[in-house]
């Protein structure tokens, strides 16, 4: 996913490293190719600018360029600020769901992974963490959605709702709630119908679900691959119907990581989860340490 960004940075830093001394000068040029290889990787703008503006008011002045290593100084800034910038000020990505039943809502566009990521989460809630999950599907424009979403309940072993023909969005969902209820379900997960493209529409179906339930988590499932993209759907989705975290997906794919690195310091939601591919445990955790590591190899 960042092999790109990485070889690059891994290259400027090469070079800063082996300089030994340092001046101010060296460490802005070297920052300037920090700065394109962060739009390359499909980093926004302002949060290409605004990090590098944060490093170098650290790694400028006497304490770095003085120091005996002030190459490897100077990773350590860039390393500390990737972090910064994947974690934000917010809290770490864990779900909140310990209110019995407590319901998780799915949502994004259409072919961006929802449905997936719905079996995926479910399956580890319930291997991991000892949860009883119930899946439903509120997708009521494509039958075919609510039949992949049993069929994918019966692979990973978690109950789905019944399928009953002619309800609404807004039935399913009150329906799920009581099912999750009386049957002493911990989680009910929600998979709400995808789109193309955002409209109103979809929108509105959104937000009478999310009042009819009241979800603990808001998940928008986002494929990674469209870099920029996935955040500017994030910023709409959240804008409209308020989002907890995102889940990104494809990010086994050959993306160039600008998602990831943007998400958090646009829109301010964290990243809970990525998909690292098709298969129901292939779902991690997002963590930024671990993240900043990768990208810095
Ligand atoms: P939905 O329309 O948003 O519900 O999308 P689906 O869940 O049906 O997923 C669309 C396609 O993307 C399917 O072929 C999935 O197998 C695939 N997919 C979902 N998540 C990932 C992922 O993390 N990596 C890869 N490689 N494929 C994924």
């Amino acid at each position: 996913m960042f092999e790109n960004l990485s070889e690059r940075l891994g290259g400027v830093f090469d070079r800063l490293t082996k300089q030994g001394a340092l001046s101010d000068e060296d460490v802005k040029t070297a920052l300037r190719e920090v700065r394109v290889a962060l739009l390359e990787a499909d980093v926004s703008l302002p949060v290409a600018r605004d990090f590098v503006k944060a490093v170098q008011e650290k790694a400028t002045g006497q304490a770095v360029t003085k120091s005996i290593t002030p190459g490897q100084q100077v990773v350590k800034i860039v390393h500390d600020e990737l972090q910064h910038i994947l974690r934000g000020e917010g809290e770490p990505g864990e779900l909140k769901i310990d209110n019995a039943p407590a319901p998780i809502l799915m949502v994004g566009l259409q072919g961006g992974g929802k449905t997936t990521t719905t079996g995926k989460l479910a399956k580890r809630l319930t291997e991991k963490n000892g949860k009883r999950v119930l899946m439903a599907s509120l997708d009521i424009y494509r039958p075919a959605a609510q039949q992949q979403l049993a069929i994918l309940g019966t692979q990973i072993g978690v109950d789905t709702l019944p399928i009953v023909a002619g309800e609404s969005a807004v039935q399913i969902a009150k329906r799920a709630k009581q099912q999750a209820t009386l049957g002493g379900y911990d989680v009910y997960m929600l998979d709400t119908a995808g789109r193309l493209q955002i409209d109103e529409t979809l929108m509105k179906e959104v937000e009478d679900v999310r009042d009819a339930v009241n979800p603990r988590e808001t998940l928008l499932v986002v494929d990674g691959l469209t870099g920029q993209v996935a955040v500017e759907v994030a910023e709409e989705f959240d804008g409209k119907i308020g989002i907890t975290g995102v889940v990104l997906t494809r990010m086994d794919g050959d993306g160039r990581g600008g998602a990831a690195l943007s998400m958090r310091a646009v829109t301010g939601k964290p990243i809970k989860f990525v998909g690292m591919g098709e298969k129901m445990d292939a779902l991690e955790t997002f963590e930024p340490e671990r993240v900043a590591g990768r990208i810095l190899g």
